[in-house]
């Protein structure tokens, strides 16, 4: 396995300082992702990619999320220690390290079996503990553990699941990206049994949120 040196360490703190100039302003985000090895989340042949504000493939047809879009999107989620977080898309497992980074009591889903097998070894490897990683489709979300504080989609989802709004908390927030071709950040908080306020915040470009393909 590829190291964290010295060299990766400056990549990262440049990054961050993007990632200010770029306007992400909560001080335990830009910690995490100073923190966090994003390297170690890709394969090692592209290492040299990890620390661009970019996208990048990794196994089975799927990608990391840009680092501007993990910072932006836990910024919305505003995570608190001891919160109770689903994630639908574990993918690399890059944002569900940065949610465990932040004290967040982590489950996430990912569809993909492959990457579920090998995201699940690596985190374990690497040292952060979600709670729960779980084989299964995202849109169901996970009513086993339900409710919680918040909830983060990092695939594009054509509409937003019933399931998600129904599993969040009263309080609770729910950042989703919303659309076909290109997404729309969206929050929901839901602030009472039947009424959620929505806030959009530009748009997004994602890998989808796949359904009935599990
Ligand atoms: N959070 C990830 C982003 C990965 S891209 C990261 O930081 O790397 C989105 C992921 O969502 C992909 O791994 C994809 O396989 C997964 N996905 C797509 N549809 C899904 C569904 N219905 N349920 C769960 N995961 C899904």
């Amino acid at each position: 396995m590829v190291k964290d040196t010295f060299r990766h360490r400056g990549k990262r703190n440049q990054l961050v300082e993007l990632l200010k100039a770029k306007g992400i302003k909560q001080e335990r985000v830009l910690e995490a992702i100073g923190a966090i090895p994003r390297h170690l989340f890709m394969d090692s042949s592209f290492e040299d990619h990890a620390y661009q504000d970019k996208a990048f493939p990794i196994a089975a047809g799927q990608t990391i999320s840009q680092p501007f879009t993990v910072a932006f999107q836990t910024s919305l989620l505003q995570v608190n220690p001891e919160d109770k977080i689903l994630e639908i898309g574990t993918g690399s497992g890059y944002q569900t390290a940065v949610l465990c980074y932040l004290k967040a009591k982590v489950y996430s889903i990912e569809r993909q079996r492959e990457l579920y097998k090998k995201t699940k070894r690596f985190l374990q490897e690497i040292g952060y503990r979600p709670k729960y990683l779980n084989f299964g489709d995202g849109y169901k979300g996970l009513a086993s553990y339900a409710p919680y504080d918040k909830i983060i989609v990092t695939a594009g989802a054509p509409f937003v699941p019933k399931p998600l709004l129904a599993q969040l908390k009263i309080g609770g927030r729910l950042v989703i990206p919303v659309g076909e071709e290109q997404q729309i950040m969206t929050l929901y908080v839901r602030t009472g049994e039947k009424s959620f306020e929505k806030h959009e915040y530009g748009e997004f470009r994602f890998v989808p949120l796949l359904e009935n393909k599990n």
